[in-house]
């Protein structure tokens, strides 16, 4: 079968390719295996000069990256640009920090001298997602790349030309090519890629369906995986916070690629006093967002990524509703032909509604009222995900108190969650194991090697 282009905003197919063959995988995996080899004996200086170098090429080629993430995916051109710069700056800064933090690491033990030290795994399979076509790809290639490993990207099959463009990339900055390459294969041999001796490890961004069935293979063959996926984040709003700021954040933190983001807020959770103030605020914010073409600068929101995202929603705040839910702000799809889908407000969000369950994958914003700050606590936490958390307050004593409850791999006081190159980056619950990004990002993919010597 075919992997093919389409582009959202037109519905237009832009380009087929056909799957690679057995044969064809076969080779790059055995190419893969041998580059590793060699890749791993390269010195740091080395490998940050070929970083640099793709950190340089992802700047230059902001507007063609943007460009193919726009016509492929439906992310505006804006934000596709401020993708590949974040991608750039990611590669800079394990470029300048692999070194130090995967340095020897002196233990004291009885008798001897003792060390830590971390050796390169071989070949990692990283399994990504549509949503953020070049950072999800970047944050786990830089620091695999700089801890001395080699990739194979298994993209989604809608953003094939992203994944080119990207393979392109690295080798233009001068990495051999057989250390990078994307395979533009099915689900179907997947499997068989985890489970053969030459892939070391495997990382995976998206569902918690494709998580469960990747970590069950990884399992299956005793092999290290990382798992981040989905979240329904919370966005407490306390009495006492800066409503204004709250609210135009909250409309921002929602609408990250157009509420395609796995660390979108999902779930305002807000004290009772300022429910109503709250929601008006973020209706406004919302409805002076502009839909439009992906590729016109003056667009805030596209398309979603595929019809079948939008329709999905479509029914999951249809349910919501018919079981409950207040509808504050009537977006959703305006033709069901298209994945055009407009912001939407629900409020009066309880359990037994899929809104209270389930994570949202688009722009409809789900509120919640709690009576205190022990009981949006006690909401936020009644989720099957924990990624990020979003606490707004002007106590930070009691912020921080309550970022120790929360049971998310991140929490940001008075601001809006996202990746940060010095942060890690994952989740508990449903939402996956393993951190990106960060000192412990790099370390996730390496022999932690204890070494005693008498
Ligand atoms: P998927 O999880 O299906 O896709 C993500 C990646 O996983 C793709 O490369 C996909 O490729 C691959 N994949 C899926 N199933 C398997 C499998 N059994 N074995 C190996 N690889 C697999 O996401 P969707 O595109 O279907 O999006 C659906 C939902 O996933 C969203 O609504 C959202 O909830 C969540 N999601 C979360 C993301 C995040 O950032 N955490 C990103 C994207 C989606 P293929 O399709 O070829 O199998």
């Amino acid at each position: 079968m075919a992997i093919e282009s389409h582009n959202p905003y037109t519905n237009e197919v832009l380009h087929s390719f056909p799957a690679f063959s057995a044969a064809e995988t076969e080779q790059i995996l055995a190419e893969a295996y041998q580059a590793a080899a060699e890749w791993r004996t390269t010195s740091f200086a080395e490998r940050a000069a070929v970083l640099r170098q793709a950190a340089e090429l992802l700047r230059r080629r902001q507007h063609e990256l943007a460009h193919l993430m726009a016509i492929e995916m439906g992310k505006p051109v804006r934000d596709g640009r401020a993708e590949a710069q974040k991608c750039a700056a990611c590669c800079d800064y394990y470029a300048d920090h692999a070194e130090s933090f995967l340095a020897d690491e002196e233990i004291k033990t009885e008798g001897g001298r003792s060390f830590l030290s971390y050796a390169p795994l071989g070949v990692v399979l990283a399994i990504m997602p549509w949503n953020f076509p070049m950072w999800q790809v970047v944050r786990f290639a830089a620091p695999a790349l700089m801890a001395g490993n080699v990739g194979l990207l298994k993209h989604a099959p809608n953003v094939p030309q992203c994944a080119l463009a990207l393979e392109k990339l690295f080798h233009d900055a001068g990495l051999p090519p057989a250390a990078f390459r994307a395979l533009l294969i099915e689900t179907e041999p997947v499997a068989g890629l985890i489970a053969d001796d030459r892939v070391a490890a495997v990382t995976l961004t998206g569902s918690e369906r494709a998580g469960a069935a990747v970590a069950a293979a990884a399992g299956q063959h005793i092999k290290k995986s990382v798992l981040e996926l989905g979240g329904s984040d919370p966005f407490i709003v306390l009495a006492d916070a800066d409503l204004a700021v709250a609210a135009q954040t909250a409309a921002q933190a929602r609408m990250i690629n157009a509420g395609q983001s796995c660390i979108a807020a999902k779930r305002f959770i807000v004290e009772a006093s300022i429910h109503d103030e709250f929601v008006a605020l973020v209706k406004e914010h919302l409805q002076a967002l502009h839909y439009g073409d992906p590729l016109d600068e003056a667009t805030d929101y596209g398309p979603l990524a595929r019809l079948d995202l939008a329709e999905n929603l479509t029914q999951q705040v249809a349910d919501s509703v018919a079981q409950g839910a207040h509808t504050e702000l009537a977006g959703g799809q305006p033709d069901l032909d298209s994945p055009r889908f407009d912001p939407v407000i629900l409020t009066n969000i309880r359990p037994g509604q899929r809104a209270y369950a389930e994570e949202f994958f688009g722009p409809v914003a789900l509120v919640l009222s709690a009576q205190d700050a022990d009981d949006a606590v006690r909401l936020a936490n009644d989720s099957r995900f924990g990624l990020g958390a979003a606490v707004w307050t002007k106590d930070l004593a009691k912020a921080e108190a309550m970022a120790r409850q929360l049971e998310s791999g991140a929490v940001f006081v008075n601001g809006l969650v996202k990746s940060m190159n010095e942060l890690p980056f994952g989740g508990v619950k449903k939402s996956g194991y393993g951190r990106e990004l960060s000192f412990l990002g790099i370390r996730e993919f390496v022999n932690q090697k204890s070494v005693w010597i008498g």
